[in-house]
């Protein structure tokens, strides 16, 4: 997979300048913006490493987890999820038009991927947290047809494109649903990097969650390969969307410390060389001298050799998680 199959340059480039009109909106009354602790240890030991879009990236010395802080109101944030040109455009022009593509390179993947990792789910309840427009539970519905699958969804235009595809949905954030215990798998793909405050998120789906009931999650890792060495320049780092780049090492202390044991924590990543040498390409975006020489003059081969190499050594900026409520 290449990121031009996922996303074009240019429109990712146009929807990062709505994210920050965005910002600079949220910037101009921060009097509500509030100081956390570590989201993911809960240490206040802070380094503070960079400003983008005028706010405040800061690193947690214990445990490497990367976040915004100070930090905006949940109601701020999640109005600009609602309804705001970003998310529009994000909804029209980036998701709508490589819908089909992503569901080809990245949905039907991830389905096979939970019916070959979870088969005793197969007849269970599965819901999927922040479904968009379902595609990821209609290809799961394909592969288990008598399973129970559930969108949870709180925007209303994607809420409604998951009914007409025929998918129960309960048109709430996660941290607002009521008697809807009993799952057996709870999925958040891509979901985690924009929460607000990940505690209380994860305390719902543990809440969800029937007895030995797993909850498989997708997110940046900020201490991978592309992250890393674009630090600042990272066009995944942005502000008030993306506010948590957890760890591998982060994440499993903050789940086992909320009652689930961590069964698997991987960065399948495919992309962190391809995101650097197309910046160095096409925008020259400096990843430093070596990674330079390596665009100019590696081989393909090569390349895929470092990418599988930084894959495999939990180093992807692409984060899976797979856990189970104790
Ligand atoms: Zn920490």
């Amino acid at each position: 997979m290449k990121e031009e199959d996922i996303r074009k340059r240019s429109t990712l480039n146009r929807y990062l300048e709505l994210v920050r009109e965005d910002a600079a909106r949220l910037i101009r009354d921060a009097s509500g913006f509030h100081r956390t602790a570590c989201p993911a240890c809960g240490g206040n030991d802070l380094a503070r490493q960079f400003e983008k879009y005028g706010f405040q990236y800061e690193q947690c010395r214990v445990c490497e987890t990367l976040f915004v802080n100070p930090r905006p109101k949940y109601e701020d944030l999640m109005r600009i999820y609602i309804d705001s040109p970003s998310t529009r455009y994000w909804v029209t022009e980036f998701f709508l038009p490589m819908a089909e593509t992503r569901r080809e390179v990245i949905f039907k993947p991830r389905a096979q991927f939970v019916a070959e990792r979870f088969p005793e789910v197969r007849s269970g309840r599965t819901a999927d947290i922040g479904a968009g427009f379902g595609l990821f539970l209609e290809e799961l519905k394909i592969l288990w047809p008598g399973s129970d699958v559930v969108a949870i969804e709180p925007s209303v235009d994607m809420a409604g494109i998951c009914r007409s595809k025929g998918l129960t949905v309960i048109e709430e954030s996660l941290e607002d649903v009521r008697n809807a215990e009993g799952f057996d798998l709870m999925t958040a793909f891509e979901l985690f990097e924009h929460l607000h405050d990940p505690a209380p998120f994860v305390a719902k789906v543990h809440e969800l969650l029937r007895p030995g009931g797993f909850f498989f999650l997708t997110t940046l890792n900020g201490l991978g390969f592309d992250i890393q060495v674009l630090w600042e320049g990272s066009k995944s780092i942005f502000p008030p969307n993306h506010l948590n780049f957890f760890n591998p090492g982060s994440m499993v202390t903050f789940l086992e410390n909320r009652g689930f044991s961590v069964i698997e924590a991987a960065t399948p990543g495919q992309l962190d060389w391809d995101i650097v040498e197309g910046l160095y390409r096409n925008e020259g975006v400096d990843p430093g001298r070596f990674f330079s020489t390596i665009a100019r003059h590696g081989t393909e081969d090569a390349k895929r050799g470092f990418q599988e190499w930084i894959r495999r050594n939990n180093f992807s900026s692409h984060m899976r998680i797979i856990a189970r409520k104790v």
